[in-house]
């Protein structure tokens, strides 16, 4: 059967999208694959697809709880059962039962904080891998918003599983990333093939538009577009001011979302969004990693991206579906400061959480007020591990003091300069 026919009958699709075919292959002929594509691209279905036609276990290294979950429906709903999540969602004793039956499901996603955790990384070592697939594999990169400690130790685990075939999968690779992709990932590996596909989207029409009155700017788009979008902003007091503002003006339906949100309440917005009760979503860059609605047909930016990566990926989120979409960028000048000062305040958070073993800061969100959007989502990488928290709480009041001056100056003028636009 050749792979066109097989993609067919396993998945019902009649083409491979670009790229696709070439991972396949690849792996087929055993050779560690790194592929970039596009968000939205079915990089998934790279390793479905060689999972189903070769023996032993898929191990899926997947970020965030949220895609593992639209992995199991995805695989459930194609008729395969053998497939689990192996997060923190789980009690302890499905844990125990999913560790003592581990060998019997083919496709086991897991978060990197289990994967890491002694017994699991036991189990693990003793099975028979047939791929080891590391999605997201840019969570790797220190100097990247989703950076994820855990991933630098990908290498030492399969190392452990002694360098299964493995697959990394990304939508992001500037030079820089990759490398790190790279090194990090295929330590010891000398040849890996690629696939890269450029993440130009030439269904997605780019608009730039320097302009002051940002607010009446965007009513205009939206009453024009008349259609379902994603509104960027950088703070979540901005994505809340400009829910508002379509809420007043406009009979647009409208939500904000950020990572202020419980769990329930962000993943109720999501589906909602996803099932057209809402028009639009007045998000943070908390929205969007793993979002599969393909007819989304917009994406404004009232506030600049924070980086050229962050920008395709979020413009990445329109048109899925291949057919004409806008990607709005609303540009002042001065608007990039506010991230001069994100990033610098992350990199010290980064520290100090290398130094602790932080662990499941959303329960405790409430501790950490003064941390901003990306520390938080930054955080939240954490959610899995074990920690006191009291000694996050100590070392959080001793970092604080250290930096109040600082960050007394720089709150200030983010408060009064930037977020009341
Ligand atoms: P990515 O991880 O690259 O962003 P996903 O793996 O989440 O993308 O897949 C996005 C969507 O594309 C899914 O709904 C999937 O079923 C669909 N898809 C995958 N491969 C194909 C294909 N060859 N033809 C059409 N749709 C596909
Ligand atoms: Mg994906």
């Amino acid at each position: 059967m050749d792979l066109e026919q097989r993609l067919f009958e396993n998945f019902g699709f009649h083409t491979f999208k670009p790229g696709q075919k070439a991972v396949i292959e690849h792996l087929l002929k055993k050779q560690d694959t790194l592929a970039v594509l596009p968000t939205g691209t079915g990089k998934s279905l790279c390793y479905q697809f060689v999972g189903q036609m070769i023996e032993g276990t898929v191990l899926i290294v997947s970020p965030l709880l949220s895609l593992m979950e639209d992995q199991v429906t995805q695989l459930q709903k194609k008729g395969e059962t053998r497939v689990i999540a192996l997060n923190s969602s789980l009690s302890f004793l499905e844990k125990q039962y999913v560790l003592a039956h581990l060998s019997e499901y083919k496709f086991v996603l897991i978060s990197p904080e289990t994967l890491t955790q002694k017994e699991v990384r036991h189990k693990i070592a003793s099975l028979k891998i047939a791929l080891f697939v590391i999605d997201e594999a840019h969570c790797v990169s220190q100097w990247g918003v989703d950076f994820r400690p855990e991933y630098t130790k990908l290498a030492g685990i399969q190392e452990e599983c002694g360098y299964p075939l493995t697959l990394a999968l990304t939508a992001t690779a500037t030079p820089a990333v990759k490398k790190e992709i790279l090194q990090q990932v295929f330590t010891q590996r000398k040849e890996i093939s690629e696939v890269i596909f450029s993440v130009d989207r030439p269904n997605i029409g780019l608009i730039v538009e320097q302009i002051a009155e940002k607010d009446d700017r965007l009513i205009s788009y939206l009453t024009q577009l008349r259609n379902k979008g994603i509104i960027y902003c950088a703070t979540r007091k901005t994505a809340e001011k400009i829910h508002r503002l379509i809420k007043d003006t406009t009979n647009v339906k409208s939500a904000f979302y950020h990572g202020g949100l419980t769990a329930n309440e962000r993943s109720l917005l999501q589906q909602q969004f996803v099932s057209n009760q809402l028009d639009v979503l007045c998000a943070t860059n908390a929205f969007g990693m793993g979002i599969d609605k393909p007819d989304v047909r917009f994406v404004l930016h009232y506030d600049c991206p924070d980086s050229l990566e962050n920008y395709v990926q979020e413009i990445g989120r329109a048109g899925r579906d291949g057919q004409a979409s806008l990607a709005i960028l609303l540009y002042q000048k001065g608007d990039e400061s506010i991230h001069y000062y994100f990033q610098s305040e992350s990199r010290l958070d980064r520290e100090l959480l290398n130094e602790l073993n932080v662990n499941n800061l959303q329960k405790h969100e409430n501790l950490l007020p003064e941390l901003n959007e990306i520390q938080q989502k930054w955080l939240q990488g954490y959610l899995e591990k074990e920690y006191t928290i009291e000694e996050l709480e100590q070392r959080l009041l001793r970092k604080e003091k250290e930096r109040q001056q600082q960050l007394s100056v720089m709150l200030n003028y983010i408060n009064e300069e930037k977020c009341r636009r």
